[in-house]
């Protein structure tokens, strides 16, 4: 079987504050050079102005960087007033693909009723202006709020009937729950690119967090990690770092569509996956053969 290219992106995050955001400018200038398909940039439910952070970041890259930007939106709490003024800023700075979200649900606030779900976003941009490419959040363990694997796959292609052109997958760190949500959708007909979420894992705080918020499980042999290393910080990051090494290597060895990297805005993460990896995407470009010793 005549190999495909796999893609590599990353993802940042906006800051809440100009030193942060000054921070996050460091860290993509570090990141230059190492060429990424594309970046996105997330956003908050809950932000002021989607304008004032993840476009403004969005458009830095792209301007700056020379890289393709993706920005998220998530609709729970906006209405079709709202997002037109989004679309038509995102028009004029040449940002033509969205990564379209409901968003999560905070009880307490009232929500808007124009976009039940990211298939009804979707529909409406794709409809609003068809020359914009989206993207759709998908889930390797199935989203919390759904009741079985049926269920969350049935709304996952409704997405995709909607005009999704690309699925990218909340973290992971058991390749086996990909492959088998993988062969799900594509029994289920969901033909378009899915890509894998990695996140290296390098601290404690940021394991217990996930565990605690993220609705991801960790396999035994990541919290064996955790276990032994938990008092020592460097040999910490350096397995959380080989295990998401090793998870990319069986990935893109299996052929998956792309690799999406949570880079927590930190270029080195991004430079030490890139430096670890990079020879297997380039094989699998390429399809070069590396000569024996
Ligand atoms: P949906 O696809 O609408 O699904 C939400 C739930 O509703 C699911 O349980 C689904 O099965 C169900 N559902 C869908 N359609 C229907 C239907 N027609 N009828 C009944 N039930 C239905 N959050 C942020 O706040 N900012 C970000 O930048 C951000 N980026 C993300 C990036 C990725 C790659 C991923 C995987 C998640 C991201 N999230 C982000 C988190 C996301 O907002 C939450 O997981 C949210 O709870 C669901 O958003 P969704 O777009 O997947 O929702």
């Amino acid at each position: 079987m005549k190999p495909s290219k796999t893609s590599l992106s990353f993802e940042v995050f906006p800051s809440t504050s100009k030193a942060t955001d000054d921070s996050l400018f460091a860290s993509l200038e570090q990141m230059e050079g190492l060429a990424p398909n594309f970046i996105s940039v997330t956003c908050s439910n809950r932000q002021a102005s989607l304008e004032d952070s993840t476009v403004k970041i969005a458009e830095h890259i792209q301007q700056q960087h020379q890289v393709n930007s993706i920005v998220h939106l998530t609709a729970a709490y906006l209405n079709k007033g709202e997002v037109d003024t989004i679309l038509t800023s995102l028009q004029q700075k040449n940002l033509q693909h969205i990564l379209a979200l409901r968003g999560d649900l905070y009880p307490n606030i009232p929500r808007s009723t124009d976009f039940p779900y990211a298939s009804d976003l979707i529909d409406y941009i794709k409809k609003w202006d068809p020359s914009f490419s989206i993207s759709a959040a998908c889930y390797p363990q199935g989203h919390p709020e759904s009741l079985n694997t049926v269920e969350d796959i049935h709304h996952l292609k409704l997405k995709v009937e909607a005009g999704a052109d690309q699925l990218i997958t909340q973290m992971f760190f058991d390749n086996q729950n990909f492959y088998q949500f993988q062969e799900n959708c594509w029994l289920a007909g969901i033909e378009v690119p899915i890509l894998a979420g990695i996140m290296p894992i390098i601290n404690k705080r940021q394991a217990e967090r996930i565990l605690r918020t993220a609705d991801v499980q960790l396999p035994k042999k990541f919290l064996a990690i955790l276990d032994k290393y938990a008092d020592n910080p460097v040999a910490l990051r350096d397995a959380g770092m080989a295990y998401a090494i090793d998870q990319i290597v069986d990935l893109v060895t299996q052929g998956v569509s792309g690799i999406h990297l949570y880079t927590m805005n930190k270029a080195k993460i991004a430079r030490t996956i890139y430096d670890a990896t990079q020879s297997l995407f380039d094989l699998e470009t390429n399809n070069t053969v590396v000569e024996s010793a």
